[in-house]
């Protein structure tokens, strides 16, 4: 119960900010696609992560431990301190998303399917479309990032907070903000930043900034990019004829792969 109460207070905490000091005063709060977005902020929130944890310690993990038996790695870090736990989920989790965040751009068909969460135009950059991507994605992500955990014994402490940090930052990355965070912008990812992330005019394959709580990987390997300024305008090309409700923007990455 934990998660969900996180992430209502991380919504309304995120939202009064943007209620206080919006960086686009002009951009209405009740939009033609807002509803689309909270059904998938529920949707893809990290509940499928926080409960495949909990699944696989009780469920999932044990039957494998009978057949595989005593493992060298094996909950290797249920015996660490709680502090080496978090930063270590932390820092290992957000760069393994920075990396399958680089694929989900250079692979076309993967593209396909993250093209939902890019279809986010002018108008739109709020908190709310920070859990706007395609559920194939949370399912592929969660996997990745939950199971490993379970399988090192890592404790659901640690997992929770990488889950509420990810909601926290992932929300002001989308708010419509104007943060930079100083000199901590090489370490912690942004609302400037994260921007020009949604740059239109970004070409093919050559997006920046796939940082997620981090910022630290994208100036690290050289991907980092944030001019002075918003980018001309948000989206991609054709974006113009993505479809925005929740069932028609599932099925559009499989129409186009099977064409
Ligand atoms: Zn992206
Ligand atoms: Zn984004």
């Amino acid at each position: 119960m934990i998660y969900p109460i996180a992430l209502a207070i991380c919504s309304l905490l995120v939202a009064a900010l943007e209620a206080f000091a919006p960086r686009r005063p002009e951009q209405r709060q009740l939009r033609p696609t807002l509803w689309t977005d909270l059904v998938m902020l529920v949707f893809n929130g990290h509940f499928l992560g926080v409960g495949l944890y909990l699944l696989s310690t009780k469920w999932i993990l044990p039957p494998i431990d009978r057949v595989l038996g005593p493992h060298l790695y094996r909950n290797v870090a249920a015996h660490w301190p709680l502090w080496l736990q978090v930063a270590t989920v932390l820092l290992v989790m957000d760069f393994a998303q920075w990396c399958i965040h680089n694929l989900l751009h250079r692979v076309s068909w993967l593209w396909e399917f993250h093209k939902v969460h890019h279809s986010v135009v002018d108008g739109e950059m709020d908190w709310i479309v920070s859990f706007r991507f395609h559920w194939m994605e949370a399912v592929i992500y969660k996997t990745l990032q939950y199971l490993p955990l379970a399988f090192f014994g890592f404790s659901a402490t640690a997992a929770l907070t990488h889950a509420i940090v990810g909601t926290l930052i992932g929300h002001l990355n989308h708010a419509n903000l104007d943060l930079g965070h100083g000199p901590w912008r090489y370490l912690v990812n942004n609302p400037r930043m994260h921007l020009w992330h949604h740059d239109y005019d970004a070409p093919p394959g050559k997006a920046r900034n796939f940082g997620i709580i981090f910022s630290c990987w994208d100036y690290l390997f050289g991907t980092a990019h944030v001019p002075d300024g918003p980018p001309r305008k948000l989206g991609f090309p054709g974006v113009e004829s993505f479809p925005h409700n929740f069932f028609t923007s599932s099925l559009w990455p499989l129409q186009r792969l099977k064409k």
